[in-house]
């Protein structure tokens, strides 16, 4: 028989996850239309009871995004200018319902190559937190998302925040979505940028592509190649070189030659916003209540 549960506590959560198989339902945007026409098949282990992890909080080192944090919800908490490109990524996710039921955490759990929040937490360094009954580990998002589909999550674990390293905050940052219209539609590309910039030199520089490859991809070519260099001649530093990381597939949505091209011209097009925005270094970052 499929069991159904909605614990209000994250221990009696993490309890239930130690004693079988679960499959876990947060905002359901994902979780329902993967069914499709099919009947549940796996006990259903229900967040929406878990109060605590509908937060955005804060520690010396880090920013602290619950699992259950919405993506309206990161659009309406007063954060740090390097989440300017989480909040504009938070906007361009479905539509404004979606918004307000689907959540950041879920988006990465579901581990879709044209997820929008992943770029957008790339560039702040972003680790996802797993926890089990008797374990918490930090993964480097980098390291939680393996493939299409594919998250490190373990039996018996589940994503409980995401945390943002305090010193990964600094500058401004800006999020561009290529889609084939410009609501409710599936990215045929995306980047994300945060840009430090001192006394118009570029301090430090993070740029991330999504939809170009099974999981979406930090540049670190250019990020290095940005680095040092005028603020005023950054957008003509970005070369074909410097995505030769990303696999762009070829379907219905864009040819790899097309998804290739336009992938350069946004990530130009970030960075030109990021700096536009661009905020005096050493800013320190806090989190409104
Ligand atoms: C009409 C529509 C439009 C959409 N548009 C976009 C878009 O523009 N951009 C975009 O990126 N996405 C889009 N999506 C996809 C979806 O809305 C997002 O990915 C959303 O963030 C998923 O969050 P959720 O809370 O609904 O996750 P759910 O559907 O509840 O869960 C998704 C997956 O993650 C797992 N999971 C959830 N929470 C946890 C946890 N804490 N620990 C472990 N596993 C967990 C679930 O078991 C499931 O496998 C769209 C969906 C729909 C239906």
């Amino acid at each position: 028989m499929i069991r159904y549960a909605k614990p209000t506590t994250v221990n009696e959560a993490l309890a239930l996850l130690g004693e079988g198989q679960w499959r876990l339902l947060a905002g359901g945007t994902d979780f329902y239309p993967a069914l499709g026409n099919r009947p549940l098949r796996e006990n259903v282990l229900d967040i929406n009871g878990l109060d605590e992890l509908r937060d955005v909080s804060e520690t010396a080192a880090h920013i602290i995004v619950g699992a259950r944090t919405t993506w309206s919800d990161i659009v309406a908490r007063e954060l740090p200018p390097a989440f300017d490109a989480l909040k504009e990524a938070a906007r361009e996710v479905g539509s404004i319902q979606i918004q307000n039921t689907g959540t950041v955490v879920g988006n990465l759990c579901n581990a879709s190559p044209a997820a929008d929040g992943v770029p957008a937490l790339m560039i702040l360094d972003a680790e996802v937190e797993v926890s089990s009954h008797d374990s918490v580990r930090h993964l480097p998002l980098r390291q939680f998302i393996l493939g299409n589909r594919r998250t490190a999550l373990r039996p018996a674990e589940m994503v409980t925040a995401i945390r943002v390293p305090k010193v990964s905050t600094a500058g401004s940052s800006s999020f561009f979505k290529l889609g084939a219209r410009r609501y409710l539609v599936i990215s045929i590309a995306m980047a994300a940028a945060r840009i430090v910039v001192r006394d118009g030199v570029i301090e430090d520089a993070a740029i991330s592509v999504g939809a170009c490859s099974e999981v979406a991809q930090r540049l670190d070519a250019l990020e290095s190649a940005l680095r040092g260099r005028s603020a005023q001649s950054a957008p003509d530093i970005v070369e074909d070189r410097h995505l030769g990381g990303l696999q762009p597939i070829d379907d219905v949505r864009g040819s790899t030659e097309y998804r290739r091209a336009a992938a350069r011209e946004i990530v130009v097009r970030v960075i030109e916003a990021a700096l536009e925005k661009a905020v005096p270094a050493g800013q320190p970052a806090t989190v409104a209540a």
